[in-house]
């Protein structure tokens, strides 16, 4: 039997499925769009280990609020944050969706925020998968 073999979203549709979850979330695309990269897994390793103490735990998706931006966004554009992702993992659209929540203010330090941010997580993730 061929094995099936997902192609993975690029960035097209990694863009795509941000607006739609945006929209979902009712936020307009308006407060600005999220900057995507793919990246490979050294890389982000890389970058990690720039920003953070435990560089292994951050090494699959990094978010950067627009705050941080070393440039500003082309004119008639706004960004709300960068998303870093691992270009290796099957997952894409999952760690997109972790990110752009994070650059939308949720987090996962304490359990309540936890069990917040993993709850729109699962719905985020149906309405994509149904499409
Ligand atoms: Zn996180």
């Amino acid at each position: 039997m061929k094995s099936v073999r997902r192609r993975l979203p690029g960035l097209v549709e990694l863009h795509r499925i941000a607006a739609l979850a945006m929209r979902e979330l009712g936020i307009t695309t308006k407060l600005g769009r999220p900057e995507i990269f793919l990246l490979r897994r050294k890389e982000m390793e890389a970058l990690a280990a720039h920003f953070f103490r435990r560089p292994e735990q951050h090494a699959n998706v990094l978010a950067f609020e627009a705050d941080d931006f070393p440039h500003p966004a082309p004119r008639g554009q706004k960004f709300l944050g960068q998303i870093y992702l691992n270009q290796d993992l099957s997952n894409r659209s999952e760690l997109l969706i972790h990110g752009l929540l994070h650059l939308l203010g949720y987090r996962h330090g304490r359990a309540r925020d936890m069990i917040r941010m993993q709850r729109r997580e699962k719905e985020l993730r149906r309405l994509i998968n149904d499409q």
